[in-house]
């Protein structure tokens, strides 16, 4: 049944939810009258079922939107169900909406959907425009001398850099003529559905983070102005706040990646101090290049989330400790930088990438526990988990995966917590047990004299565990398994 006598357009939203710098709806902006839905899939056939974090994230997300759309009378439609053609071409007929426009996303399972998809719409005569949004250089656009996928991220980078700059952003969208199409065809019980997932979260997000494109904005314009200009020295420092905090308004798509490319780089241009050092924006562009190249790797390599890269390391067949498994997932490994960041991770839903690099070889190398099971806790805990980056991220630190840390590469959680929380202001701030110890102490509470443990108020094995495996003990063992992967090469 038709509800509007008007044409107009469908906007199917996914990891976009914005308006600046979002060109599925600013073209649909163009053409006059518009609705937007978003299907959420629940049961997520064929497609990883979202995470517990990025759950809350995503409700608070769509409601963030919705408030700014509902301001043009425009309706956010929140669908649910696996079937997205049959609900797209329902709400097309519904509405009278003789088109519908979305952003490309990438990753195999939503790129062969939106294919088929896009055709069948066609057959029915509905007019399809899609667009590039996601990601800077699209994953087809980087070959190698023969045609295929580039693995290595030196060559795939320098590759990006030689094309011409990526597009400049697209304006906020100007609404034209918008007479409310009711959402009739809403759901309601998505609504509550999803409001429900989000508030079962036992994460404390909320006291960390504010979704939505206006925080994003807001993030980014104090990136720029606070840590930039520091991003090559001090990224890596877990004492400060000095990356952009912008992955999970990246991967919910509340900015953009061409909003971020272009605004860095102009800060780094523009003649109002503090000027930006060229090593620091190389490298903030550098990361934002990994990005784009995970998202590469998964377009070709579409088993990445699951399977060595490299089969020789399908062999290991490690097994699971489940004690261990546990002890690292809750953060009572007894080494304090690998427990303060899986317990950040637990509560805030983040952590910095140093210490990602850090628990993960702790997870592989030391307790020898597969990289899929890490992988798997990530997903359900980060705000930012993403299945490009987080797959590649894994295997990277397992070896397995191509342009990986080498095999013998086993990180100490003495010396890195030593080197990047050098006064143990980060372990201090996430295990308050251990926030008494001193300096010398605080990555290796184990070595420190039991009068110093006394006067810290710290009984090991008791208000602070014993290190469940030894350093060097663990570390050997991890070169003798892991090496076996090079022998079979
Ligand atoms: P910044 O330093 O400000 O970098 C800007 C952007 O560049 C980031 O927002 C991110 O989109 C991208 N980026 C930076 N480093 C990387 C990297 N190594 N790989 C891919 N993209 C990168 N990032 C995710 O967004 N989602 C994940 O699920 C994820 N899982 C990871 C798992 C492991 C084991 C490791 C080691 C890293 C993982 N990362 C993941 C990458 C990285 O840790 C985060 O992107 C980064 O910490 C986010 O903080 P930021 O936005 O302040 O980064």
């Amino acid at each position: 049944m038709s509800s509007s006598k008007i044409p107009c357009t469908l906007v199917w939203l996914r990891q976009d939810l914005r308006l600046i710098d979002n060109p599925a709806l600013f073209h649909a902006a163009k053409r006059g009258q518009l609705i937007t839905v978003y299907i959420f899939d629940e049961d997520c056939s064929g497609k990883r079922r979202t995470g517990q974090a990025c759950l809350w994230w995503l409700y608070h997300s769509l409601k963030s939107l919705r408030n700014q759309l509902s301001q043009w009378n425009i309706p956010l439609i929140v669908k649910s169900g696996k079937d997205a053609f049959t609900i797209l071409k329902e709400l097309l007929d519904s509405y009278n909406a003789d088109a519908i426009y979305w952003n490309r996303c990438y990753e195999p399972f939503e790129y062969n959907r939106d294919c088929s998809i896009e055709e069948k719409l066609k057959m029915e005569n509905v007019t399809v425009e899609t667009y590039q949004d996601r990601v800077l250089f699209e994953p087809w656009t980087i070959k190698t001398a023969k045609g295929g996928p580039v693995q290595i991220y030196v060559h795939f980078w320098n590759q990006c850099l030689s094309l011409p700059q990526p597009r400049k952003p697209y304006d906020k969208p100007k609404f034209k003529n918008q007479t409310g199409c009711q959402s009739k065809c809403d759901e309601p019980a998505v609504w509550q559905r999803l409001a429900k997932l989000s508030q079962d979260m036992p994460m404390k997000l909320q006291d960390f983070w504010h979704p939505g494109e206006e925080q994003a904005i807001s993030k980014l314009k104090s990136f720029i102005k606070n840590s930039l200009n520091a991003y090559a020295e001090k990224s890596q420092c877990l004492r400060l706040n000095t990356t952009s905090n912008l992955s999970p308004y990246l991967h919910f798509g509340e900015i953009s990646p061409f909003t971020v490319w272009h605004s860095v780089r102009h800060a780094s241009s523009s003649a109002e101090p503090p000027a930006v050092k060229s090593e620091s924006l190389k490298q903030y562009l550098r990361s934002l290049g990994w990005r784009e190249y995970t998202c590469h790797l998964l377009f070709h390599y579409p088993d990445l989330p699951q399977k060595c890269f490299r089969s020789s390391f399908e062999q290991l067949k490690l097994q699971v400790d489940p004690v261990k498994l546990q002890s690292w997932q809750q953060g009572n490994t007894g080494y304090p930088v690998v427990d303060a960041g899986m317990r950040q991770l637990s509560v805030a839903g983040i952590m910095p990438n140093r210490l990602r690099m850090i628990v993960a070889s702790f997870l592989i190398k030391h307790l020898l526990v597969p990289w899929q099971k890490g992988e798997e806790w990530f997903w359900s805990k980060l705000i930012d988990a993403d299945l490009a980056q987080n797959a590649f991220n894994w295997q990277w630190a397992a070896g397995s995966g191509p342009n990986a840390c080498p095999y013998f590469r086993v990180f100490n959680p003495i010396t890195q917590g030593e080197k990047f929380d050098a006064d143990g202001y980060y372990v201090r701030k996430w295990i308050p047990e251990l926030a008494a110890l001193p300096n010398a102490y605080i990555h290796k509470p184990w070595e420190a004299p039991s009068t110093v443990l006394k006067k810290a108020n710290i009984v090991l094995g008791k208000t602070y565990p014993r290190p469940i495996v030894q350093h060097k003990a663990a570390r050997e063992l991890a070169l003798a398994t892991f090496g076996q992967t090079k022998r079979k090469q």
